[in-house]
């Protein structure tokens, strides 16, 4: 069972670089895709200078159109897993089908459920099945209680190690706004279940002059991390560029948010 009212302890998940938990505050960056062997070391870098302990870095996207760039599949986590264990980094990637898990398995130290696969209950028992830690995101139009039935899906075959990612959802107005950020959803969701709950403050946003404010707001309103798209050359990104932070942004974003946290 998730509930706190079973599991009263905050649930410490513990990787080879990163203690992940509601007493503790992870930076988690990279780009959305992980692009060549030679960008990714230096987004990884960049993710480092800016105190992250977590790589992230998709090979394969879930991406709304089939002819957008679909990611550089296991080639891409061989790259990933490079750039992570040259800088004493954890790695965290997405893992879209079932049948990919024991592969991505051997990569990563963390699997991304994206919102578009957050109801995939054959993959969420898939991951939970694994000792490896599994962030689950917010699916783009999923109520609390659906996050925390997809929680319960990883757990109840037996893997709690579970984090728990706000990345916004879809309202009546996202014109201005990619989708909206729930910040009201990380102190629900830290009472209700033990699990750390990480703001994803990229796809909330969709623009990067929105990400900054949105990472600082769910930082204020308690995360327990961040997970920041970054890219040097945003126009020319294959993914996501017009929600990326440059190395510097995040940098500065990162210092305010451990201000916030009081975290020196
Ligand atoms: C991503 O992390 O790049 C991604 C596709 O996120 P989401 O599943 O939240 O849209
Ligand atoms: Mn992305």
């Amino acid at each position: 069972q998730s509930s706190r009212l079973f599991h009263p302890e905050s649930i410490v998940i513990k990787t080879k670089h990163s203690i992940i938990s509601n007493n503790n505050f992870t930076i988690m960056a990279g780009p959305c895709s992980v692009e060549s062997k030679v960008h990714v070391m230096k987004m990884a870098q960049a993710a480092k200078n800016a105190g992250a302990t977590v790589l992230r870095g998709g090979a394969f996207k879930p991406r709304t159109s089939p002819y957008s760039f679909q990611g550089l599949g296991e080639e891409g986590l061989i790259f990933l897993k490079q750039a992570a264990d040259a800088l004493d980094m954890d790695v965290i990637t997405e893992v879209m089908d079932e049948t990919h898990v024991h592969m991505v398995e051997k990569y990563t130290d963390i699997f991304q459920i994206g919102a578009r696969n957050m109801q995939n209950f054959s993959l969420l028992k898939a991951v939970g099945k694994t000792n490896k830690p599994v962030m689950i995101k917010r699916g783009l139009a999923a109520t609390i209680d659906d996050l925390l039935n997809a929680a319960e899906y990883v757990a109840s075959e037996g893997n709690h190690k579970i984090i728990l990612a706000e990345r916004g959802i879809r309202t009546f107005d996202n014109k201005y706004t990619r989708n909206t950020l729930d910040v009201g959803a990380v102190p629900v969701l830290q009472s209700l279940t033990p699990y750390p709950v990480i703001i994803d403050p990229s796809h909330a946003a969709g623009h990067t002059e929105l990400v900054v404010p949105e990472a600082l707001a769910g930082t204020a309103a308690g995360a327990d991390g961040l997970i920041i798209e970054i890219h040097d050359d945003p126009d020319h990104a294959l993914s996501d560029g017009a929600q990326a932070l440059s190395p510097k942004q995040l940098l500065t974003t990162c210092n305010k948010a451990r201000a916030i946290k009081n975290i020196v």
